[in-house]
């Protein structure tokens, strides 16, 4: 793979770091798919290159990155295998999260300078049982006795959880609690057990192995998040899904038109320099990435302007318009995807060969179910009569 940055906006250091895990995770993006496997490779470049703490604060040994430094790395790596891509973007999302919300928790604390220091992977669970996409209700409970807790959850997807070091998942604070009375606990690999119920033999996404499990856990008190979810989530684990999820989106649709555009030239170079007649898609599909990346970089923008602030985070406008990233970046995503396709005709189309698009049109449909679309337009439909059509194009 040649070079794949440009104006690669985070530091010198980092960049180069990323850019060596992204050549790795381009190498083995076929194999990954084809044997449905985790992309161990890439993920052994990546803690070689101590990208897993790049978000955790100096101070505990990480290198104090920004979301949207993780960002750019989540659109790097998606352009070169998006399992690899999501993979790190999952694993990001709740790095994001113990570094904003467990600032007051000694456990926590450590577990970030432990992570940064043996460059631990970690997973989530919300998904439980028949439960689909609806991360606000869990149905199991926490038990507690005095200062020991236990746990056993229908996990039903758990992207790379045999792989996982660490699982972070949401519970019903106690026995007597409502489903949306959630929190967040984080439990090391020694304290679980994951006994398997779904296998992920999919269409796409193979190599983030999101197999079922029983979960069945156990620890500390102080491996409970100190902020309730519905916190968590409304500042962190929604925006931060959205924007990661989305750049990884971009990065595979970015991937789509490169390989369209190699088509075009080898096609023009075949031809006497006629372009074929296809060419008119590559404009589309480039068109729709050139709005992809604007749409996500604006949304990044709104994000870090509102880092912090919790009544910005917690406004109507602000989750109305992170959500609808999410299904506007998966579409996005979908179309530039189906125009490469368009170019590149019978070679597109084909499994295998220098101009099959066959993975990146598997992996970009996952997009739209990935907590599905039709759920999040359901959930911010009441918020639509509510927000009024601005009067000025800025400001
Ligand atoms: C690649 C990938 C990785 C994943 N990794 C993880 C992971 O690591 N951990 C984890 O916990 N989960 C994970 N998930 C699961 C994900 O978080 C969602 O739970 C899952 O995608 C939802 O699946 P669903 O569409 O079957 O369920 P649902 O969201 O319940 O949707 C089921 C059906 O109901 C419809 N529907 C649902 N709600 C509404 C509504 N309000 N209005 C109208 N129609 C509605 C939908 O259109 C759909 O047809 C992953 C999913 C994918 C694709």
């Amino acid at each position: 793979m040649g070079k794949i940055l440009n104006n690669f906006a985070i530091s010198g250091n980092l960049s180069s770091r990323a850019e060596a895990v992204a050549v790795v995770a381009a190498e083995t993006a076929d194999a990954v798919d084809r044997e449905a496997r985790f992309p161990a490779e890439t993920f052994l470049a990546a803690r070689a290159n101590r990208l897993l703490g790049m978000l955790v604060p100096r101070e505990l040994g990480g290198d104090g990155a920004s979301v949207s430094d993780v960002v750019d790395v989540c659109y790097l790596l998606g352009r070169a295998c998006a399992s690899s891509g999501m993979i790190f973007a999952m694993h990001q999302i709740m790095v994001a999260i113990l570094v904003i919300h467990a600032r007051g928790s000694a456990w926590q604390q450590r577990l970030l300078r432990q992570l940064c220091k043996e460059q631990l992977l970690l997973a989530s669970s919300t998904t439980e049982g028949q439960g689909g996409g609806d991360l606000r209700k869990s149905a199991c409970a926490l038990e507690q006795t005095s200062s020991r807790i236990a746990l056993t959850k229908t996990a039903t997807v758990i992207s790379y959880g045999a792989q996982a070091d660490a699982i972070l998942t949401t519970a019903r604070r106690s026995g007597e609690a409502l489903p949306s009375d959630q929190v967040l606990v984080v439990f090391l690999k020694d304290d679980y057990h994951l006994e398997p119920i779904m296998d992920w033999e999919t269409l796409g996404m193979r190599g983030t192995c999101s197999a079922g499990f029983t979960l069945r856990a156990r620890g500390g008190i102080d491996q409970v998040l100190p902020e309730p979810y519905q916190r968590i989530h409304t500042h962190t684990m929604m925006p931060v899904a959205h924007l990661t999820w989305s750049a990884v989106w971009a990065g595979l649709a970015a991937g789509s038109v490169e390989r369209a555009r190699r088509f075009v030239r080898a096609a023009a170079r075949g031809a006497g320099g006629q372009p074929p007649s296809g060419t008119a898609h590559l404009t589309r599909a480039a068109m729709s990435l050139r709005s992809l990346r604007a749409l996500l970089a604006s949304a990044l923008q709104r994000f870090e302007d509102a880092a912090d602030q919790a009544e910005k985070l917690e406004s109507l406008d602000f989750q109305n318009a992170m959500n609808l990233l999410k299904v506007n970046a998966s579409e996005s995503a979908i179309a530039t995807v189906m125009s490469a396709m368009q170019v590149c005709g019978l070679a597109g189309y084909r499994s295998a060969g220098e101009f099959s698009l066959a993975r990146y049109i598997r992996d970009s449909l996952s997009s739209s179910i990935m907590i599905n679309n039709d759920r999040i337009l359901a959930n911010v439909a009441p918020a639509s009569f509510l927000i009024e059509v601005p009067n000025w194009l800025r400001g």
